[in-house]
């Protein structure tokens, strides 16, 4: 990509909320008219160019302003395959530019109110409080550090309004006993392993209960989605609801695709005060992944890593987006998602460590089939040095046949399955979940061995069944586990009949 970005695919700017006085209205057409071919701008409001390798990110189909999502690729978007993924053209410019720890920076979401208008008076104003003789004897000063001090003496107040104040910065935890069983094994030096469980697509919650209590026993938590693929089913909230009462703990995963910030912090604020304190913080799958009709794509509040920055300052600085105090703040260990093959292992390694940052304290990684590469990917992670301050589950699925393993490598962003083990899946003929479970010990006996990993979060996608007989024959019971009566026998004939 060019240093200057003309003839991109043409995205309308945004129109502003408010008519402005005619001087403020002549400046935005003028920005727009010199921004927009070369750089991308939309007119956003909220510029960020500065940080993003002068590359607009405002045209990236989820409107993310925080990094690649986990099916970045270097030939497209996975949105639409007619574009490129603009994220994956920021980092490798900025990689080129040696700028790549500026996007580490916890970019804020847009403020509406200035969503269509000019940024170019703000600048000025911001040059002038500074002082311009300053501003102009700093900028061409000989030390670059001096350099990039001015410059951000005059663009950091711009796109970190006071209401977010985003930083580049790692901010621990703001408390020390764990708030959940999960964090405490993790705290303990346990490898663990979640499981996870689809909620059901209508109100009778019978099967999904039935799979909760098989699980529960060999997992810490139990995952529960939040409408994959962006088809709906019964929420994660729920769901969580519904494992509390069974004594089971949970891990509710909240998609940024449906939440707006007003949305997102009642919701935590309920759910912490429901007993739920695993929360999984996801970008979400694109809508156009969902069945038709399909809703709006271009109006995105947040992105994953703000929902983190978000919820982890209401949990240890308690109070809201807008300020306001919260007297008992919600309860929260935060994940987030990984996704190892994504991108470039070196691109998503950043991607993490800005995550981690903001407030992630746990992963569960995306599909891994390939140990080899996710050593790659955890080699990037111990460059950042940033191993000792998250925790890794890595994800791994028993695919219940041959058709399932074709569409998750060609269809499912950020999974690839080695051509190898399609090959042991196509050659097992009948035999092929028998294969599938051989694979998936391999996997996880290989997988940890590696340091930096501290368990496994197991998504059986359909086939919960078979998790009892993966976590016994992986060695992967918990210390102190106990099979209750019926689930012993409700898996071992679920097992059975699952492989025969
Ligand atoms: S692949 Fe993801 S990050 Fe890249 S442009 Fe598409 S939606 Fe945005």
């Amino acid at each position: 990509m060019p240093i200057f970005t003309p003839g991109r695919r043409w995205q309308p700017p945004f129109m502003p909320f408010k008519r402005e006085p005619r001087a403020s209205r002549l400046l935005a057409y003028l920005e727009r008219r010199v921004k927009g071919p070369l750089f991308g701008c939309r007119m956003c409001g909220n510029c960020l160019l500065q940080e993003t390798a002068f590359i607009c990110p405002m045209e990236c189909a989820k409107g993310v302003r925080n990094g690649p999502c986990g099916g970045s690729t270097e030939e497209c978007c996975y949105v639409d395959e007619t574009r490129p993924c603009i994220w994956y053209h920021i980092y490798d410019r900025a990689f080129k530019m040696g700028r790549e720890e500026k996007l580490l920076e916890v970019l804020p979401p847009l403020d509406w109110d200035q969503v269509g208008t000019e940024t170019w008076g703000d600048v000025w104003h911001q040059m002038r409080e500074v002082g311009m003789g300053k501003f102009f004897g700093g900028m061409l000063s000989r030390k670059a550090a001096k350099r990039a001090a001015t410059w951000d003496s005059v663009f950091y107040p711009i796109r970190q309004q006071d209401w977010w104040q985003g930083d580049s910065k790692y901010h621990p935890p703001g408390y020390e006993e764990p708030l959940s069983e999960l964090e405490r094994r993790l705290k303990a030096g346990e490898f663990v392993v979640t499981g996870e469980v689809a909620p059901p697509m209508s109100t009778a919650t019978g099967k999904m209960c039935r799979m909760v209590d098989l699980v529960a026993p060999y997992v810490a938590a139990v995952n529960f989605t939040d409408n994959p693929s962006a088809t709906c089913r019964m929420s994660s909230m729920s769901c969580s609801i519904h494992a509390l009462g069974r004594g089971v703990e949970p891990v509710m995963q909240i998609a940024a695709r449906d939440r707006t910030r007003t949305g997102l912090q009642s919701e935590v604020m309920g759910a912490s005060s429901l007993g739920i304190r695993n929360v999984l913080c996801l970008s979400g799958d694109s809508g156009r992944m969902g069945p038709p009709p399909m809703g709006r794509l271009d109006v995105v509040d947040l992105d994953s890593v703000q929902m983190i920055w978000l919820l982890r300052r209401m949990r240890d600085e308690g109070h809201y987006l807008d300020g306001r105090p919260i007297k008992f703040p919600p309860q929260l260990f935060i994940g987030a998602a990984a996704s190892p093959f994504a991108s470039r292992p070196e691109f998503q390694a950043l991607r993490e460590h800005k995550k981690i940052n903001a407030g992630a304290q746990f992963f569960q990684t995306n599909l891994v089939f390939d140990p080899d590469g996710l050593d790659v990917w955890l080699n990037e992670l111990a460059k950042r040095d940033v191993l000792d301050k998250v925790y890794i589950l890595v994800g791994i699925t028993p695919v219940k046949s041959l058709k399932m393993a074709q569409y998750m490598d060609r269809d499912v962003p950020g999974v690839s399955i080695p051509q190898p083990l399609l090959k042991r899946l196509e050659d097992a003929g009948d035999g092929v979940q028998e294969e599938s479970v051989a694979i998936t010990l391999e996997l996880i006996e290989a997988i940890r061995q590696k340091e930096g990993v501290n368990g496994i979060h197991l998504m059986a996608v359909g086939w919960e069944e078979i998790v009892p007989r993966i976590v016994t024959e992986g060695n992967l019971l918990p210390p102190d586990f106990k099979v209750p009566e019926e689930a012993e026998s409700a898996g071992a004939e679920a097992g059975q009949a699952a492989t025969s």
